[in-house]
């Protein structure tokens, strides 16, 4: 698939009176997956995101330096921080108020993942880390329009040579797509990773609806839909604070109204993501995602790798059961859940009536690292879905909540 984008870079990159800066290099080296650039061949350039992206949302070569110590994905709490920039001269309120800077930039996160439920501070990667992070920064968008951009191109770049080779799961790479939890609340062995249910009582009372960085990105070329970015990500657990304390538009809510956005979610024809990159036990948001704007959904399309997104679902046709007239008109596949059909019937609007079950099947864990769904047998019938979801209403009438 063309890139209509390649080689972007914003103008200033090619003002040779403006030197590049060498910690920005090291640190967009060390934050990338771009494997030519990881395996050393390609070197990086005043015009490759990894530079004039890192440049922007890390000002200083201080901060650089402080990330470049951090290590990236190695959580680090402020004794750990005082350790690693001891030489800088820093006193414990300068070094705090850095990493706040910082955060709020969305060069790095923080969480409280440890026995002693410290305040810890991580450099992420781009995706999902500071592509999302800076895009939810409304002002720093504003000011910076080509981090929109950014997170396109790091979207994209960091996963064309490796998406064929994604296994069931997704491998811990980006998102991951669940059913609507009606579609599967029948089934004995559904699987409790893949119900939304499971993961709102896991981070119980933390949630935070927060904007969509991929409609935000999107509008700043013209690319956007018609969505109130607003709110559709729902930030859970520790992910709920940071999003809340660093300007990045979140704001708390309950569990009734994360889950009313999740029906306005559905009755626009979103499909529901989580966040994939950290094993079984945890994410850090499920997503409300507009198939048309949606960057993880985009890539499994773009590459023609549905391993990248599934969920551990599929349909399964009975034929028995499904209408003859039907099934000879039909080209859409026929599936339950509302979120698989919205994504399949968005690019393929016909009808069917053909009766239809959502099967978990085997050998697709999350984060491909340990199978939770193991039943390939017969399945249950139940009633089948209404053939064709009645029209989307206008999102930009309403927010999210
Ligand atoms: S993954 Fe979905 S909800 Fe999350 S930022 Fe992208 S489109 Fe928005």
């Amino acid at each position: 698939m063309a890139d209509k984008m390649l080689g972007y870079a914003p103008e200033w990159t090619y003002d040779d009176s403006i030197p590049m800066r060498e910690p920005i290099v090291k640190l967009g080296r060390m934050i990338t997956d771009r494997i030519p650039i990881v395996l050393g061949i390609q070197k990086i350039t005043k015009q490759d995101p990894e530079y004039w992206a890192v440049a922007t949302i890390c000002p200083t070569d201080e901060m650089a330096e402080v990330a470049m110590r951090m290590k990236k994905r190695h959580p680090r709490t402020l004794s750990d921080m005082k350790k690693l920039v001891k030489d800088m001269g820093m006193t414990e309120e300068y070094l705090l108020n850095l990493l706040e800077q910082m955060s709020e930039n969305g060069l790095i996160e923080w969480n409280y993942e440890n026995e002693q439920h410290e305040k810890q501070w991580v450099l992420p990667m781009f995706v999902p880390g500071s592509g999302e992070f800076s895009n939810m920064n409304k002002a720093l968008l504003e000011k910076h329009p080509e981090l929109g951009r950014f997170f396109e191109r790091m979207t994209r770049l960091p996963l064309e040579k490796v998406t064929p080779m994604v296994p069931p799961g997704g491998g811990g790479i980006g998102m991951h797509v669940i059913p609507v939890e009606k579609a599967i609340e029948m089934e004995n062995e559904a699987i409790n990773l893949e119900k939304i249910s499971y993961w709102l009582d896991k981070y119980d009372g933390k949630y935070a609806a927060s904007p969509c960085s991929c409609r935000y990105s999107r509008k700043t070329y013209d690319e956007g839909c018609a969505d109130d970015p607003e709110g559709w990500c729902i930030a859970i657990g520790d992910m709920a604070d940071y999003v809340v304390e660093t300007q990045k538009g979140g704001h708390y809510i309950t569990r009734e109204q994360a889950l009313e956005i999740f029906k306005q979610g559905e009755e626009n024809g979103f499909v529901h993501q989580i966040t994939n990159i950290d094993g079984e036990d945890k994410i850090f948001a499920i997503c409300n995602c507009n198939v048309n704007v949606c960057y993880a959904l985009r890539t499994s399309q773009l590459f023609n790798t549905p391993n990248m997104s599934r969920s551990a679902y599929v349909a399964n046709v009975k034929k028995k059961t499904a209408s003859p007239a039907a099934a000879a008109s039909s080209t859409a596949p026929p599936v339950r859940s509302s979120s698989v059909r919205s994504f399949a019937q968005s690019r393929a609007r016909s009808s069917t009536r053909s009766r239809s079950c959502l099967t978990p099947i085997s050998g697709v864990p999350k984060s491909g690292k340990k199978n939770t769904a193991t039943r390939t047998g017969s399945t249950p019938t139940k009633p089948a879905p209404r053939p064709v979801r009645p029209p989307a209403r206008r999102t930009s009438r309403f927010r999210a909540i």
